[in-house]
This record gives structure tokens, C-alpha cells and sequence, in this order.
């Protein structure tokens, strides 16, 4: 990468992140998730070697592609959709997959316990739940009435996963608002409470670029970010000319 951007753009983000903790008053560390999707593995061993070691990816196929090309000790945290279908490839091809951000059924659960099994995984995996905190329309994410039945289900009957919390997008176009952070909250209060736990022991992940020090400010402890570290994500270009019929 020429002249370390990601680098400086890195450091930019802990330095905010930090600041933004010590205006809550924030004492536990916060972790910054270094969302790489679509980027090229160059620009991911620079923030490697400028310290970073948590990455996101929420594409299987590409997450498996970057994972055996960057050093073994990075903590890798899916937070795509995943189907069912990729489950077992995802657990199996990922060795240091640290963290699955975005269960959002007790299916899913139930795939991700299976597999974490037959892997021989030592550790179980840690999971959140992911919430559909906007009210929106959207395929993904429980609404927040379900999120106590998705998270007991994994603490009771989940015992090669580990429910480190929950976690949400915020909006359908992927920005948030402060009533999708205390949305968030909220579900946790109410996990905890059924579950006995103080709400502390569970996590929210919750800000992305635009709004990573609001979150914090409103308990985020797990934030993920893209673009203000990487650059804007370049996705394929679309033809120009209609595409050829199908073979
Ligand atoms: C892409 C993505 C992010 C990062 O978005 P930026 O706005 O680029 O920081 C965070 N969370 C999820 C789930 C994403 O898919």
C-alpha cells in the first residue's frame, strides 16, 4: 500500500476509539474488528503488521481464500450472513475463526454446535446474536422479541459454542441510529436477565465507519470497521452492454 495509508488510517480509528471511551468512561477494552471484505490480502498484513489482529469478513468463500495467505494468530470473526450450507466449510477451513457474529436462528446454532463437534475443535466458538434492531424489513437478524429464545437456546443447548453476545447492523443501508444502539441494549438486558448473567458478561457489537464513537459511547465492546480503515470497498464493475445469454 503506498505511504502505510491503512496504516495511518488505523491508528486514526484507535486513537478516536480511544478518546470515545474515555468521554463514557469506559474502563474495559473495546475490540476493533478490521472489516477486510473485498479487500486484497496486502492491505490486511498491513494493519497485521501495524498491530491489528481482529478481522471481519461476511463472505465464506473469500474469507477461506485470504485465511492460509495471513499469519495463524489472527482472530477472524464472520459477520456475513451465513447458510447453512457453508457451515461446515467455514468451521473446518478456518482453524483460527474466532468469533460468528451473526447467528440469527437456533438452526444455525445447531449447525455451528454440529460442526465446532466434528472438527475436534478444542475451544468452543464464540457467538452472537444477531439482531434486527431497525423494525426494517430484512432477511436477516431476529427481531428483538426472539433474541432471549436464540440466545438460551445456545447457552443451554449449544455447549461447543460459547455466546460471547449480541450484535447488530443498525439500518438496511448499513448506517445506525442511537435507538438501534440502545435497541441492542435492551435485548441484553433481557438475555441476561433470563439467563442469570450480569449484563456486563455479554457483549454488544454494535458502530461501524460512520458511527463507531457514538456506539461506544452508548456500550458498544466490539466494534466493526471497514472503510475508514481500508478505503472505500470497489466491487466489480458491472458490464456495460447486456450480458450474454446463459450457456
Ligand atoms: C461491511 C460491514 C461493516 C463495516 O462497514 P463500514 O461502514 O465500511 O465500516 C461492519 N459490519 C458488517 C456486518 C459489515 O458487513
Amino acid at each position: 500500500m503506498a505511504d502505510k495509508q491503512v496504516e495511518t488510517a488505523l491508528k486514526d480509528v484507535m486513537s478516536r476509539m480511544k478518546q470515545a471511551s474515555e468521554r463514557a468512561g469506559r474502563t474495559q477494552p473495546i475490540r476493533l474488528v478490521a472489516v477486510s471484505k473485498t479487500k486484497p490480502v496486502e492491505a490486511l498484513q498491513e494493519a497485521y503488521d501495524a498491530g491489528q489482529r481482529v478481522f471481519g469478513e461476511n463472505y465464506v468463500q473469500e474469507m477461506l481464500d485470504k485465511v492460509p495467505a495471513l499469519p495463524a494468530d489472527i482472530q477472524w470473526h464472520f459477520i456475513g450472513h451465513l447458510q447453512s450450507n457453508k457451515v461446515k466449510a467455514v468451521v473446518e477451513g478456518v482453524p483460527n475463526l474466532s468469533m460468528v457474529e451473526t447467528v440469527d436462528s437456533t438452526k444455525l446454532a445447531d449447525r455451528l454446535n454440529r460442526a465446532v463437534e466434528q472438527a475436534g475443535r478444542p475451544e468452543p466458538l464464540a457467538v452472537m446474536v444477531q439482531v434486527n434492531t431497525s423494525g426494517e424489513e430484512s432477511k436477516y437478524g431476529v427481531e428483538p422479541d426472539g433474541c432471549v429464545d436464540v440466545a438460551r437456546h445456545i447457552a443451554k443447548n449449544c455447549p461447543r459454542l460459547r455466546l460471547a453476545g449480541l450484535m447488530t447492523i443498525g439500518q438496511p443501508d448499513y448506517s445506525s441510529r442511537p435507538e438501534n444502539f440502545s435497541c441492542l441494549a435492551d435485548c441484553r438486558r433481557r438475555v441476561a436477565a433470563e439467563l442469570g448473567l450480569p449484563d456486563e458478561s455479554l457483549e454488544l457489537s454494535m458502530g461501524m465507519s460512520g458511527d463507531f464513537e457514538q456506539a461506544i459511547e452508548m456500550g458498544s465492546t466490539n466494534i466493526r470497521v471497514g472503510s475508514t480503515i481500508f478505503g472505500a470497498r470497489e466491487y466489480p464493475a458491472k458490464p456495460k452492454s447486456p450480458s450474454p445469454p446463459p450457456q
